[in-house]
């Protein structure tokens, strides 16, 4: 799925013969970021739809941030219908977008949060693939930890992330990246307060743009989220 070795696209230099679309500043995953996602997006993991969970686990502690900071009087005063997840499905285009109005991310967040391992389970993961289990399963390594944001890569041949913070003059980003090995930075005018995930579906995945199907997977998790959720428009 990856058409270069990391090797290769390390030696390259960045700037240049970068692959057709790419603007903004490119930066490469942590070395630790990269094993993760190789073992991601191959892996045969049969249950692939727990990507959604995890997205909507995002969305929800970002909104959770947002409301919190709210009630501290720090940013926006936030109703609670100012608070929801929004979730849109489009199958000619093989996307599914996952929005919230939650607490955003800076420029710095967006690379330190989805560029690097910060989070525990990730790393145990990581840990244990260094740790002589590389010859076990991956996916039940997957399904044992849990692999967060990075999971949509199951899935979506290309994640991009447009983002901004609820300050009044915070800019908004774009992230984007094909989970290989690199993923570029640029400014979005054009990003609304809070997250928007567009996960661009693999052909054999995209079911994920079907709105039955996200909304049969959502009825097995969304009684677990505290905040609003629709799908194309319709409260679910
Ligand atoms: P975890 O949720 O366990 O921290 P993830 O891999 O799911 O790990 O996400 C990594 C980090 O990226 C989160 O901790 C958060 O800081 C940031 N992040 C991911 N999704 C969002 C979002 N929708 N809004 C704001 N920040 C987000
Ligand atoms: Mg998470």
């Amino acid at each position: 799925y990856c058409y270069s070795t990391a090797q290769e696209e390390a030696s390259e230099p960045s700037s240049s013969n970068s692959p057709s679309s790419l603007s903004g500043e490119l930066h490469q995953f942590q070395a630790e970021t990269r094993m993760l996602l190789d073992i991601v997006a191959k892996s045969l993991y049969s249950d692939k739809e727990v990507f959604v969970r995890e997205l909507v686990s995002n969305a929800s502690d970002a909104i959770e941030k947002a409301r919190y900071e709210s009630v501290q009087g720090k940013g926006a005063v936030l109703g609670e219908k100012d608070l929801r997840i929004s979730i849109s499905t489009d199958k000619y285009n093989k996307t599914l977008t996952i929005q919230d109005s939650g607490i955003g991310m800076t420029k710095e967040e967006l690379i330190s949060n989805l560029g690097t391992i910060a989070r525990s389970g990730s790393k145990a993961f990581v840990e244990q693939m260094k740790g002589g289990a590389s010859s076990e399963d991956p996916s039940s390594i997957i399904g044992q930890f849990g692999v967060g944001f990075y999971s949509a890569f199951m899935v979506a041949e290309r994640v991009d992330v447009l983002t901004r913070t609820r300050g009044h003059d915070a800019v908004g980003y774009k992230w984007s990246s094909d989970g290989c090995g690199s993923y570029t930075v640029e400014e979005c005018p054009e990003a609304e307060p809070g997250t928007q995930v567009i996960c661009h579906l693999k052909v054999q995945d995209r079911e994920f743009s079907d709105e039955d199907t996200i909304k049969r997977v959502l009825k097995k998790y969304s009684s677990f989220v505290g905040a609003p959720i629709e799908v194309n428009g319709e409260q679910v």
